[in-house]
C-alpha cells in the first residue's frame, strides 16, 4: 500500500502501542507520539504593563508553557504548515512559526 508520508504521521516507528494525550484546544485524545508540543513564554502580566515596569528596572516574570495540540489545531494555529506531496515523503521536523 502506498504511503502518504514516511513516518505515517507519528514518531512511534515499531513500538506497539502509545499513551494518548488530550489536545489543549480541542479535547481530542490524540496518541502522544503524534500530537504537536510548543513551549512559549508566558507572563501574567499585561505585555504593554510589562513593557512599561521593565523600563523602569522591575524584574517580569515569565514562565515557560508548553501545549500540546492535535494536528488539526496545529494547522489552524499556524504551528504546522500543510506540506506538498513530494515534502510529506520526507522524515521533516516540525517547521515552527514563531
Ligand atoms: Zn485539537
Amino acid at each position: 500500500m502506498p504511503k502518504k508520508r514516511e513516518s505515517r504521521g507519528r514518531r512511534k516507528g515499531d513500538k506497539g502501542s502509545v499513551t494518548r494525550v488530550q489536545c489543549d484546544n480541542c479535547g481530542a485524545m490524540v496518541p502522544e507520539d503524534k500530537v504537536v508540543c510548543v513551549t512559549r513564554m508566558y507572563s501574567p502580566v499585561d505585555p504593554q504593563l510589562a513593557s512599561e515596569l521593565e523600563k523602569k528596572g522591575a524584574i517580569v516574570m515569565k514562565y515557560p508553557v508548553t501545549k500540546c495540540y492535535c494536528i488539526n489545531c496545529a494547522i489552524f494555529y499556524g504551528i504546522i504548515k500543510v506540506r506538498s506531496e513530494e515534502e510529506r515523503k520526507r522524515a521533516n521536523p516540525l517547521q515552527k512559526l514563531t
